[in-house]
């Protein structure tokens, strides 16, 4: 089965993936609210998402679903009346999940919630605060430096009340009810490599599957991060174990190298297969073993689930000095970025859905060729070895997958 695009249509989605992301990029998201309703919105005129919504308050394992936040406005005005901070020129200006004020105090006072990244004069850090009730502002060191002494006038037009916490799911069904997972965040505001390039990359991924026939069943997950996985799981807790493998997405747009956190299994046939294709795409990649940092494979994984769950990024998170601020932003992911990605997501899907298992109906000794046609009388040395190699594979084991049972593990999945 070829699930690949070819190079032509993958340059041409790569250009499709960063114009999604370009629409997406203004919008206000947190773990609640409107702005993930938008979000999801946009996404249901590429693949048929379903929004669900789950109330304010409702147990999820050891957590809560939060408060539901949205905000209209905020600023900070000088003694002037002038506007010195605008949540309307950039969405990551608020501390998200600020609770409303409207106040004066002076500058003292109003510095105890500001936010800057000295190291990065011009750059707004991203921070938020959800399971504290706070308010605050994150800005440019420079432009902290330049607030003078004197009262400040603080409006933060946002409510958090009980509503929902709202995330999106498209189940494409496949000849099995095995599943392949492929999950994303949806929380972050106007951040592109950490948030939408995942959101963009899986919703192509479905676009593109949905068009095919297909062996597993697929689910695709737009989630906010963590309360979102963990809420997902909390309802789907028996479904849950159809998963037969998964993909967590994210940071796939910027142009470092692929890399590949396993599950925390480590050697699920995810872990195998990404492995696989990282090793034979000539492209440079790192693989992590698994650790309690990171997205929501962390949920997907944790001990009373371990379900078979790897995350595919780019430069892991954290790990690149654009992360979490104003620097991730349109310049920072590339459509080429995103087409390799692609390609990769898509390499590694192709792998899951060929690995079938085949059993042995002949496995004392080796199976003879030339009565099956299999050995030519004058065929040539590299062919015989090809043929032989098949053979041997199927006459060692009563079972086995092709992928990995039969083939030495430098060998391309293809050669048989
Ligand atoms: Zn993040």
């Amino acid at each position: 089965m070829k699930i690949n695009l070819t190079a032509c249509d993958l340059n041409q989605t790569g250009l499709e993936m960063y114009d999604l992301i370009s629409e997406l990029y203004p919008i206000c998201r947190s773990i609640t609210g409107n702005g993930v309703r938008e979000t999801l919105k946009i996404l249901q005129r590429h693949i048929p998402l379903d929004i669900r919504e789950v109330p304010t308050g409702m147990p999820v394992f050891d957590w809560t679903v939060p408060k539901e936040w949205n905000v209209r406005d905020a600023y900070v005005k000088n003694a002037k009346g002038e506007k010195v901070i605008d949540f309307k020129k950039s969405n990551l200006h608020l501390l998200n999940y600020s609770t409303p004020i409207h106040e004066k105090i002076p500058l003292a006072q109003l510095k105890e919630h500001l936010f800057t990244l000295s190291d990065r004069p011009d750059w707004i850090p991203y921070r938020t605060s959800y399971y504290s009730e706070n308010w605050g502002f994150c800005l440019t060191h420079r432009q902290l430096e330049a607030l003078e002494d004197g009262e400040y006038e603080v409006y933060i037009d946002s409510s958090l009340e009980d509503g929902y916490l709202t995330y999106g799911e498209y189940f494409l069904k496949g000849e099995t009810s095995d599943e392949i997972l492929l999950s994303c965040h949806i929380c972050h505001p106007s951040l592109c490599n950490d948030n939408l390039s995942g959101i963009s990359l899986i919703t192509f991924l479905a676009k593109h599957l949905s068009t095919l026939s297909l062996r597993y069943s697929y689910r695709f997950l737009f989630i906010p991060g963590t309360i979102g996985s963990i809420t997902w799981l909390s309802l789907n807790e028996e479904n849950a174990f159809q998963i037969k493998h998964g993909l967590v997405a994210a940071g796939v747009g910027d142009s470092g190298n692929l890399t590949y956190k396993k599950s925390r299994r480590g050697d699920a046939e995810i872990d195998r297969t990404v492995a696989h294709i990282l090793k034979h795409s000539t492209r440079p990649y790192a693989i992590a073993e698994f650790s309690p940092y990171g997205y929501d494979e962390r949920q997907f994984c944790s001990p009373g689930f371990n379900l078979p769950v790897g995350s595919l990024t780019r430069t892991p998170f954290n790990c690149y000095p654009e992360y979490h601020t104003s620097a991730d932003n349109l310049d920072f992911v590339r459509p080429t970025a995103l087409a390799e990605s692609l390609d990769t997501y898509l390499a590694i899907l192709e792998v899951l859905e060929s690995n079938k298992k085949y059993v042995n109906t002949n496995p004392k000794c080796e199976p003879q060729l030339g009565k099956r046609g299999l050995y030519g009388a004058f065929g040539g040395k590299k062919a015989r070895k090809r043929k032989r190699w098949r053979c041997y594979g199927f006459s060692i084991y009563r079972t086995a997958t092709i992928a990995y049972s039969i083939l030495p593990s430098d060998r391309n999945w293809n050669f048989l």
